[in-house]
Formats: C-alpha cells, sequence, structure tokens
C-alpha cells in the first residue's frame, strides 16, 4: 500500500498478512464476502472527513451538497435492486445490521413490549432477543421455533401469536438453510395486528438476484445489512413504508418517517458517508445480470454442497439446503462443531461452529457448523469446486492427512484467486 507501507508499516504488515490468510484459505462462513475493488475504493475516500448530521436537504452542517447527492443516490438504487416504488422510504444511515434492528425497534416499540421472533440456537440473531442483547434486556421477546425436523413451524408462530398477541413479528435469520414463506407470516401478522419486520441480512443478495422470494409484498420494515449476501460494504439499510402511519406522542407519522427519526437523533450522530458511497457502488453492482447469476450460483453451489456432504454421511439441518447456507450437525461424526471448526482451520477451510436447533450442548460448544458459498462463489467456483471442498471436508474433520489437505486448499486459492 502506497501510503501505508511508509507511515506505519506494522499496520501495513498486519494489513498484508490478513489480505493474504484471505487468498490462502476457502472461507465458507455464510455472513462472509469479497467487496469488490471499487466498493473499496468509495471507502477509503475523502468522504469520510465530512459531518453530515440529518437528512438530504436537512442537515445540520454545511458543506453537504455531494453527501445529499450520494446519499440520494443510494437510496434510488436501493429502491431499484429490490424493485420498489416510492411507497418505500429507504434510510441508509445505519451502521450495520444490529443498530439497523435497534432503530427498526425503537420505532416501533416502546420498552417492555412483546416481540416475536426465532428461538436463537435455531438460527435466531443475537438482537431478534438474546437476554445479553439489547433486544432482549429492553423489550420482551416471545420465541416460536423450528419442528424437529428443522423447518419453521408456522403453526407454532400462530398460536403463540394469538396467545401473547405481539406488537411486532419478526422473520429472517442467520441460520437457516430453507425459503421463508412470507406470506404465511404476514397472514398472521395481520391477524394479531402486529407490525411484520424482515430482517433479511443474510440473504438480502439471493432477494436481489431474484432466487429468494422477496419480503417487500409482505413486510411493513425490513432491514438488512449490505455485507453478506449482498456484496457490500459493513453497513445496513432499512425500508420502511411511507404509507402506513404510526402514532407518536399525539401524532401520526409514516413509519417511514419514525425510522429515519429514530436512526438520527434517535440513536446516532453522524453519518458514514465513506460508507454511504461504497453502498451505493455496491447497489449499482447488485442491479446487474452479472449480479443475477451470482445469486444463482450462489444457490447452485450450496445445494451441490449440500447434496455431497449428505452423500457421505453428513447431517444437515431440515436435510439440505434452498439458499446460500447449510447447517450440519456433526455429532454424528465423533466430533463436536469445536473440533470440527478447530480442524478445518487447520486445512485452511474456515467455517463457524453454531448450535443446531434443540441443542442438546452450549452455544460456546455446539453440535454443529454452519456453511455457505457466497464468499467462494464469488471467486468463481462452481459445482465440481463445490464437490471437491466437501471432500476436503471431510478428510480434514476425520483427521485424515490434514497437512496434505492443506496444500489441496492452498492450490485450490490459487486457482481461483481473491480479486
Ligand atoms: C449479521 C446479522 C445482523 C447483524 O449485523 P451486524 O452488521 O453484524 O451488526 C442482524 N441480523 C441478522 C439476521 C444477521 O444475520
Amino acid at each position: 500500500m502506497k501510503y501505508l507501507d511508509k507511515t506505519d508499516p506494522q499496520v501495513a504488515r498486519l494489513v498484508a498478512r490478513e489480505m493474504k490468510r484471505q487468498s490462502e484459505t476457502l472461507d465458507l462462513i455464510p455472513s462472509e464476502n469479497i467487496a469488490s475493488k471499487s466498493v473499496m475504493e468509495a471507502l477509503g475516500s475523502s468522504l469520510t472527513n465530512k459531518y453530515s448530521e440529518g437528512y438530504p436537504a436537512k442537515r445540520y452542517y454545511a458543506g453537504n451538497a455531494v453527501i445529499d447527492a450520494v446519499e440520494l443516490l443510494a437510496q434510488e438504487r436501493a429502491r431499484k435492486v429490490f424493485r420498489l416504488g416510492k411507497e418505500w422510504g429507504v434510510n441508509v444511515q445505519a451502521l450495520s445490521g444490529a443498530p439497523a434492528n435497534m432503530a427498526a425497534y425503537f420505532a416501533l416499540l416502546k420498552p417492555g413490549d412483546k416481540f416475536m421472533a426465532l428461538q436463537l440456537t435455531s438460527g435466531g440473531h443475537l438482537t431478534h432477543g438474546d437476554p445479553v442483547n439489547f433486544s432482549g434486556r429492553l423489550f420482551r421477546p416471545i420465541h416460536y421455533n423450528v419442528t424437529k425436523k428443522g423447518v419453521i413451524d408456522y403453526a407454532m408462530v400462530r398460536s403463540l401469536a394469538r396467545r401473547e398477541r405481539p406488537k411486532l413479528i419478526l422473520a429472517g435469520y442467520t441460520a437457516y438453510p430453507r425459503t421463508i414463506d412470507f406470506a404465511k407470516f404476514k397472514s398472521i401478522a395481520k391477524e394479531v395486528k402486529a407490525y411484520f419486520m424482515v430482517d433479511m441480512a443474510h440473504i438480502a443478495g439471493l432477494v436481489a438476484a431474484g432466487v429468494h422470494p422477496s419480503p417487500f409484498p409482505y413486510a411493513d420494515v425490513v432491514t438488512t445489512t449490505t455485507h453478506k449476501s449482498l456484496r457490500g460494504p459493513r453497513g445496513a439499510l432499512i425500508f420502511s413504508r411511507r404509507d402506513r402511519m404510526i402514532k407518536v406522542g399525539a401524532k401520526e407519522i409514516s413509519l417511514a418517517r419514525a425510522i429515519d427519526r429514530s436512526v438520527f437523533p434517535g440513536l446516532q450522530g453522524g453519518p458514514h458517508d465513506n460508507q454511504t458511497a461504497a453502498i451505493a457502488v455496491a447497489l449499482k453492482e447488485a442491479a446487474t445480470p452479472a449480479f443475477t447469476r451470482y445469486g444463482v450460483q450462489i444457490v447452485k453451489n450450496a445445494k451441490a454442497l449440500a447434496a455431497a456432504l449428505n452423500g457421505m454421511g453428513y447431517e444437515l439441518v431440515s436435510g439440505g439446503t434452498d439458499n446460500h447456507l447449510i447447517l450440519i450437525d456433526v455429532t454424528n461424526k465423533g466430533v463436536t462443531g469445536r473440533v470440527a471448526q478447530d480442524r478445518l482451520e487447520e486445512a485452511g477451510i474456515v467455517v463457524n461452529r453454531n448450535t443446531v436447533p434443540y441443542e442438546p450442548r452450549s452455544p460456546f460448544d455446539p453440535s454443529g457448523i454452519r456453511i455457505g458459498t457466497p464468499s467462494l462463489t464469488t471467486r468463481g467456483m462452481k459445482e465440481r469446486e463445490m464437490r471437491q471442498v466437501a471432500s476436503l471436508m471431510d478428510r480434514a474433520i476425520r483427521e485424515e492427512g490434514i497437512s496434505k489437505v492443506r496444500k489441496e486448499v492452498l492450490s485450490l486459492c490459487r486457482k481461483f484467486p481473491v480479486q
């Protein structure tokens, strides 16, 4: 790096080491991806120097004409990628997925209000009501679950909703390998007069590519990260209806306005304008036919990987996958999720250990691992490589010559470089 190498070789070396690690390992963490060089350039641009508290044309600082244009462009591109009309407001300022969810809850709920979300050990996110997270401390989460087969138990969602009358029902997960039936959720939310919120952080890229049904015909609010399958910089988007009203004190305002107010001044100060520009760049990329092909390939790759692992006796939660993600209970192979994660890492295959539904062990030392294909698909790998990856994984988990597996992983990485 031109400047860093000279002024701060210590950090430059660390960055170089991380780049080397990324290029010499197979990243199967389903929430990770590889942002383009264009995204990185926008992220590293002089937009990082600006303060722009407020919203376009309503800033608290001078000098924001360019920033206004950047923010409006990001909003317009977000609508285009997800095929939305002007009835959807788009907030591009939430700093990441967790603060985006926080902003949505604070707009729709009061402290102590009930909301419904998926059980965390079955694939829900920390911000969906974990007792150690703000979401579980300030609000009252009611958790629905998956069936023993590992798919959302919609009958349970309905009966819990009828009994508990939550103010908000949340769908969208962090470790769920199947298609979500948003229409069913909507009909339940409507029946109990709850808001319906979708957190599509993991599947946003698939929704953009049209390989997962869109939540937009059904939801009141949709949050997403921009750095997972959407392949942008770290960041978030919050979509909310402009034509649905909410009472704030004595006044009625639109959901979109309530969300904007919740982000700023409710939770944050100045937005990260360099990040907004990088999100705009990623959204332009996501609107291309190449990105649609990318989304299609992510799912094909996940299905190929799942089929190969299945064939080698791995127990997949729900039996397979419809999306980018696979959850494997590895205990029938005589290892825990942690042991599998460590052996795989030694071989240069990076995964994360994960709980499985009805987890008999602990979140820190769970029964499973979670894998996904967004990153390998960005590198250009296809079904053939997925079969090879499955076999490399199996040999590493069985500790069958890990150093040989490591060499084969390296040679696969060299054939599909990180751009
Ligand atoms: C990743 C994720 C988040 C949080 O995003 P951060 O950017 O890590 O704060 C929220 N919800 C879901 C479903 C996620 O998968």
